[in-house]
């Protein structure tokens, strides 16, 4: 499938063709029309422009209330009214550049719609300038320029897809980088692009692409004619019609692809690319001022990454100049170590390599360490640490660098002792976040650079590093732990396989008769792979051997045949000894292949399903050398527990390394694709049988989404936060694929209260200090599904509804009697519009939601959402406040009634003045912050969930498991002391009840030295006691007469009459224990 760049060059030689004259710019309804059958052909703008754009809007607005945006060459309507409501309403001012005066008019129609406008909340009329975007300042048709000669800047400039005539794209970006907002906190330059652009040097912010982006367009004679004028760029000037017509179009057939399922369909490739852009990005020649370039000739080998034109690489010689840099090449094998218009740090000077003595560990350990700079490859590591007898757990290719060991690392050691990366014992890292040097884990002290700091909270790095470190910062070195040297005997059979029953019997039995048998200082890898025209199953065993006497593996022949090959080779030479590289397909062309990788973790490969699966994959294969590599896994991998350390899908025996292979010279083009879609295929296929997918170079490719959600076994959430404390900025935005962080609403705020009370007002308060503190925030009404509603029934002007206060006042009676008239037809409506409110705000960390109309809201609405934490606060003024916040009627009964129920806060809003601004502020800060605390979604993370148990309906929260992680009864005692918003020194006691409630209680008595009163069952304690009959709970009991419940009891001298106490528990679930130990509480026992 031809690229849609490739058809411009085509289409452009065919008409610069001496029986043309010159070329001549569309006239613009040529160009409307080229532009809309483009615009209807391609799934970007859904699938990749609105989502980026989304997120980066999200990004501008954490420092934000509203937005100001300039958009060059929108078109008839801005891609923004695609973007979700609450991020729409953010947009206060918006300007154009449109010299198409077709499109100028349209969006300027589009933009003033009657009914619900796209940019409803802006401040004043649009600002469409019929004109280019202009690289001349000074000039007329420049009407940035305000009146004062100041000029006027933007929180965001956009250029979606309309570069294209801009030359050189360099300096209009330059043009736009000056109109750019720099407070408080710089604006950004967004630019959607075909795939291929370069901007000289400019150094971009965020790159992100979509390299499976398709053009498709109708194949009759009228469209083609206006496809390929709109995507040449122009018309011929004599129009000689017929010719240059057909000559165009026989062009655009013989580059497209046709596909059965899309029948009179052309197909194009149109690979996307969207660039951000600050005013750092001109700044590379201040980095280059400090570090040197690295050579032409560095070390990637990786053939996808170079293709990525990097804004720089340079060579750092020391820490000092791994500070003021960005991204890292190690052994170059990843696809994502260059990136378009990205500064690259090639780690090459960091490479020495030092095995330490026992002693230099300071005893703590027996295991001898290795010092391992980031420049080190696989072959380095493993010939110097052979000289000292020993030896670290690497992979298979001695050119792959540190990558590999912070990713996993899997070889023929990892049965016996891991993964590479469990053999991190510390590390040396530079932090993205604040450019300290820090030492991570034990580094000896000699080890240690000068400067170098260490973290309070070191173990959430050192975890993080440990199977994901190429996310958190730019590691210098690593200290691995070394085990005894071996020596390997390797053995290479190759069956060829007649038929797929034959082909399923032997992949069993390797599985079984020799996989499973296997002791730990054995494995047994096979591979699946097409030559000479048949299939074939190659086995590669390797029986790993110390001085230590060990028993010997089961004998093969009787199953696999008499053996191709039989040698014992040391470490350095095992490399030689893969089959992939020695035995299949004449070694790979002799290194003139290419090769694209993504590796899934399987259980059970003798199974029917699966091995199904793989025989189809290599019968589908789209080049005859693309093969599957099983990697024999098990033993001491499975051995750590998958939250002990970031890599945590450890339940598997093969990791399958689908491999796909093409001729070098077919780099970029139609084959390479295939091949690569060929494992998406193939990985995204065995993925419903998989037990995780290996997160090494998952990256920005949107087809390593679906791959990421199942890396990392249960660690996901931590790792989330983890990114966001150690790179918070996501400078490491190209590294190994995170699961995306979990964006539902972490904090929902309903507000509450009287009419009159200024409770908007405070919310608008509130969402600005949130934001302030950088966590994304809005305010939604919940009303506003039922004007909609109301509007739609009774014909009353929407727009008018949401914005004229007067309105809306007027509607006020009408609305809120449909509204119960309503929820009287339908019940659960109140849910309906709070999920529909919820949705409408889309991703944010804050969302305060006002006009509530019902009762006991937080019990009511919680469940609906259970990853955020649901909240009432209640805002009350008095008499004086309310005549100045507008009203002391109390129109709204229903609300009214609405206040009978306990909110989870007050606010007394009775200062009007700025006074009032700072105690509203001062509030939010007290009473929300702390809910956002980092520290609150580092315990969050250590509660793992079982769905379905112990009922079907039931997700199991293991709160009790904290306590079994490192550092989680601590951190849950101190967010228990710190989030009681009560006098701790009035406190008499710790009431608490088994069994949950006795840990955390225990604990935070300890800490605060108040004592306890323990809540007991029946006949556990002595009299004289008090009782109470406790209902069952549905959730902990699995026994049939669950419901039945049964009596609590307390020790009579527990608590003294009139003292206060705080009642600790682990979980609130149905309520009855808290019910049955207030009643105790307040003498209802006997
Ligand atoms: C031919 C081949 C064979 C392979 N064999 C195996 C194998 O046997 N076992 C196995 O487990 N995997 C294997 N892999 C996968 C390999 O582990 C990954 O490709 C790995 O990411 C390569 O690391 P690198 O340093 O060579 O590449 P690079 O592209 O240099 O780095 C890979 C990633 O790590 C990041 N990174 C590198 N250094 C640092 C640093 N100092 N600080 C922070 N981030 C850093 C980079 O930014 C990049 O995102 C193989 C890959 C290939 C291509």
């Amino acid at each position: 499938m031809a690229t849609l760049n490739l058809l411009k060059w085509s289409l452009q030689q065919e008409f610069e063709a001496p029986t043309w004259q010159d070329p001549m710019p569309l006239e613009d309804s040529q160009y409307d029309e080229g532009f809309k059958i483009l615009l209807q052909g391609q799934s970007a703008y859904q699938d990749f422009i609105v989502p980026q754009l989304s997120q980066l809007l999200t990004s501008v607005l954490k420092s934000r209330v509203t937005v100001s945006v300039l958009e060059v060459g929108p078109g008839p309507k801005s891609v923004l009214g695609s973007l979700p409501s609450h991020l729409r309403r953010r947009i206060h001012r918006y300007a154009a550049f449109e010299p198409n005066a077709v499109f100028a008019t349209r969006l300027q129609t589009w933009l003033s719609s009657s009914q619900e406008s796209p940019l409803p909340c802006l401040d004043n009329q649009p600002d469409i300038h019929r004109t280019p975007f202009s690289l001349n300042t000074k000039t007329a048709v420049d009407p940035s320029g305000k009146e004062d000669g100041s000029a006027e800047t933007f929180d965001l400039i956009m250029f979606c897809h309309s570069m294209y005539g801009m030359n050189p794209e360099r300096d209009y970006i330059e043009r736009a980088l000056q109109m750019l907002n720099k407070k408080p906190d710089e604006g950004l330059i967004v630019v959607f692009h075909r795939d291929g652009a370069q901007f000289d040097g400019l150094v971009c912010h965020q790159t992100v692409s979509l390299p499976t982006g398709v053009t498709s367009v109708a194949d009759d004679d009228e469209t083609l004619d206006s496809f390929a004028q709109f995507i040449a760029g122009s018309g011929p000037k004599s129009f000689n019609g017929e010719w240059i017509d057909r000559q165009w179009r026989e062009v655009c057939r013989a580059l497209a692809h046709c596909d059965e399922n899309r029948p009179k369909c052309l197909l194009y490739s149109s690979p996307d690319i969207m660039m951000a852009f600050t005013q750092r990005a001109t700044r590379l020649p201040e980095l280059l001022a400090e570090v040197s370039e690295a050579s032409k000739e560095h070390r990637v080998k990786n053939r996808e990454a170079l293709v990525h034109y990097p804004a720089s690489v340079v060579a750092p010689a020391d820490i000092g100049d791994v500070q003021t840099c960005l991204t890292v090449i190690s052994g170059g094998h990843g696809g994502q170590c260059l990136w378009p218009n990205v500064v690259a740090l090639d780690m090459c000077a960091f490479n020495q390599i030092l095995v330490l003595a026992k002693e230099e560990d300071n005893g703590k350990s027996p295991n001898t360490l290795v010092v391992v700079g980031a420049g080190c490859r696989s072959g380095d590591i493993i010939r110097n640490t052979m000289a000292a007898d020993v030896t670290v757990p690497l992979g298979s290719r001695p050119s792959v660098g540190m990558g590999l060991v912070l990713q996993g690392g899997i070889g023929h050691l990892a049965r016996q002792h891991g993964l590479a990366s469990d053999s991190i014992a510390g590390a040396v890292v530079v932090s993205v976040a604040t450019g300290q040097v820090l030492c991570v884990g034990n580094v000896p002290s000699q080890h240690q650079p000068a400067d170098a700091v260490r973290l309070e909270n070191d173990g959430d790095l050192r975890w993080a590093l440990q199977g994901a470190g190429s996310n958190f910062g730019i590691v210098i070195s690593v200290v691995l732990k070394a085990c005894p040297a071996p020596e390997y005997t390797v053995r290479n059979c190759v069956i060829p396989l007649i038929d797929h029953a034959q082909a399923q019997l032997k992949l069993t039995d390797f599985n079984e008769e020799i996989a499973e048998k296997l002791p730990r200082h054995c494995s047994a890898d096979a591979y699946l792979y097409h030559e000479a025209g048949k299939l074939h199953l190659g086995v590669n065993t390797f029986e790993v051997s110390t001085r230590d006497a060990i028993e010997p593996p089961p004998d093969t022949t009787a199953l696999l045949g008499p053996e191709a090959s039989s040698k014992t080779v040391d470490g350095v030479a095992l490399f030689d000894t893969e089959m992939y590289m020695s035995a299949m397909h004449g070694g790979h062309g002799g290194g003139k292949t290419s090769s694209f990788k993504r590796c899934v973790f399987l259980k059970d490969i003798g199974s029917a399903g699966l091995t199904d699966k793989l025989l189809s994959a290599i019968e589908s294969r789209p080049t005859p050398r693309c093969y599957l590599h099983l990697l024999h896994g098990g033993g001491a991998v499975r051995d750590i527990a998958p939250e002990a350390t970031a890599f945590g899908c450890r339940d598997w025996d093969f990791a399958c390394v689908i491999t796909g292979v093409w001729q070098r010279d077919q780099d970029g083009r139609q084959e390479a694709r295939a091949a690569m879609q060929w494992v998406y295929d193939v990985a995204n296929d065995l993925l419903p049988l998989c037990a995780g997918v290996y997160g090494a170079d998952l990256g920005p490719d949107p087809r390593d989404a679906t791959l990421a959600a199942k890396a990392f076994g249960p660690d996901h959430a931590r790792l989330a936060i983890a990114k966001e404390t150690f790179d918070p900025h996501n400078v490491l935005a190209y590294a190994c694929l995170l699961p995306a962080v979990e964006r539902a609403q972490r904090l929902i705020g309903l507000v509450t209260g009287h009419s009159g009370v200024g409770k908007d007002f405070t919310a608008v308060v509130w969402m600005h200090e949130c934001n302030t503190a950088g966590f994304s925030t809005a305010i939604v009404s919940i009303s506003d599904s039922t004007k909609r509603e109301y509007a739609n029934a009774t014909g009353a002007d929407i727009q008018r509804l949401f914005e004229d206060r007067t309105y809306n006042e007027q509607h006020r009676p009408a609305l809120l009697k449909y509204y119960q008239t309503q929820v009287q037809t339908r019940p659960r409506l109140p849910e309906e519009h709070f999920l529909e409110a919820v949705g409408r705000a889309g991703d944010l960390d804050v969302l305060f939601i006002t006009g509530m109309r019902d009762d006991a809201l937080v019990a009511a609405f919680s469940h609906l959402v259970p990853d955020s934490r649901v909240i009432e606060v209640r805002v009350e003024a008095d008499e004086a406040a309310r005549l100045v916040w507008g009203s002391n009627q109390d129109s709204n009964t229903h609300a009214a009634d609405a206040l009978n129920n306990c909110p989870t806060f007050t606010f007394h809003n009775n200062i009007v003045d700025a006074a009032g601004v700072q105690s509203a502020q001062a509030f939010c800060s007290n009473h929300f912050l702390p809910f956002l605390h980092p520290n609150l979604q580092r315990l969050r993370t250590m509660i793992h969930s079982t769905p379905k148990f112990p009922h079907p309906n039931i997700t199991f929260r293991d709160i009790l498991g904290l306590t079994q992680q490192t550092g989680g009864l601590k951190l849950c005692t101190s967010l228990l002391q710190s989030h009681f918003s009560g006098d701790w020194s009035t406190v008499s006691a710790i009431v608490c009840c088994e069994s949950g409630g006795f840990l955390f209680a225990s604990a935070l008595a300890a800490q605060l030295d108040i004592p306890l009163a323990l809540i007991r069952e029946a006949g556990k304690i002595p009299p004289p006691t008090v009782s109470v009959a406790k209902g069952g709970s549905y959730i902990s009991s699995s026994g049939t007469n669950s419901a039945e419940g049964k009596k609590v009891e307390m020790s009579r001298e527990a608590v003294a009459n009139g003292s206060k106490v705080v009642v600790v528990d682990d979980v609130l679930a149905s309520g009855e224990t808290v019910c049955a130990v207030l009643q105790l509480l307040k003498g209802g026992g006997s």
